[in-house]
């Protein structure tokens, strides 16, 4: 094996690894939550809040048309039982009455108000319940899968970091230098570019005879003049 093909294997399996990890920490992010579930979570929050509210609200509604019904049953008391006998003081409690009852009847249309939205309410939160009961299920299905590809990259990931420790102990260690560096400065990661008809493959810039020669017969590393790529010829 020729230096140049010993990094071009080496490179080989960084370029896996690089992948697997990089799923791999997609997979992490998923696993952390799903904005979609969150979002409905948020919502079904929102609706319990509303419902709790809006119950409240028709319980001191209904408390407040209790408190007149007896009130109106008490002024009726009075003035039907022959209590009073002035009418002045009659006319006063009928007075009174109407203005009771008058109040008590604009109370029967916010009863019946609260009534609708307490429905309206329940009805969308147990929609929203559903659908997130939905959305958790779904998440806990892909959960599943995904920690099982997790496992498996990690195993994968395993293996070709022993693969490439015995790679490695063959490789002069001014090699891994130069190789770790060049790959640390490319995004793409690429260290060993392959020479294709004379060219470098990452960069397209034709390599001189005397580098393709030379990364040819293996001997010397031969580095592209332009990316500053080590060049395989394969
Ligand atoms: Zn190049």
């Amino acid at each position: 094996m020729s230096r140049a093909e010993a990094l071009y294997r080496l490179q080989l399996l960084d370029l896996e690894i690089d992948r697997a990890r990089k799923r791999l920490s997609e997979i992490a992010m998923s696993l952390a939550g799903s904005p979609a579930l969150e979002h409905t979570r948020a919502e079904a929050t929102k609706l319990e809040k509303a419902l709790r509210s809006a119950a409240a609200e028709l319980k001191s509604i209904e408390l407040d048309a209790q408190m007149l019904d007896d009130k109106i049953a008490a002024e009726e008391q009075r003035l039907y039982s022959g209590a009073i006998r002035n009418p002045k003081e009659m006319l006063d409690v009928q007075q009174e009455l109407d203005m009771l009852k008058r109040r008590r009847a604009a109370l029967d249309d916010r009863l019946l108000a609260a009534m609708e939205q307490l429905e309206r309410l329940r009805a969308d939160e147990l929609r929203c319940r559903q659908s997130l009961a939905q959305a958790e299920r779904n998440f806990a299905e892909d959960s599943v899968q995904l920690r099982a590809e997790r496992d498996k990259l990690q195993a994968a990931i395993e293996g070709l970091s022993e693969q490439r420790e015995a790679l490695c102990r063959g490789i002069p260690a001014k090699d891994l230098q130069l190789y770790t560096a060049i790959r640390a400065k490319k995004p793409n990661g690429v260290a060993v570019a392959l020479l294709k008809s004379g060219a470098c493959s990452q960069c397209g810039e034709t390599a001189a005879s005397q580098l393709v020669q030379q990364a040819h017969t293996g001997a010397e590393l031969a580095l592209c003049s332009n990316c500053g790529r080590i060049l395989y010829q394969a």
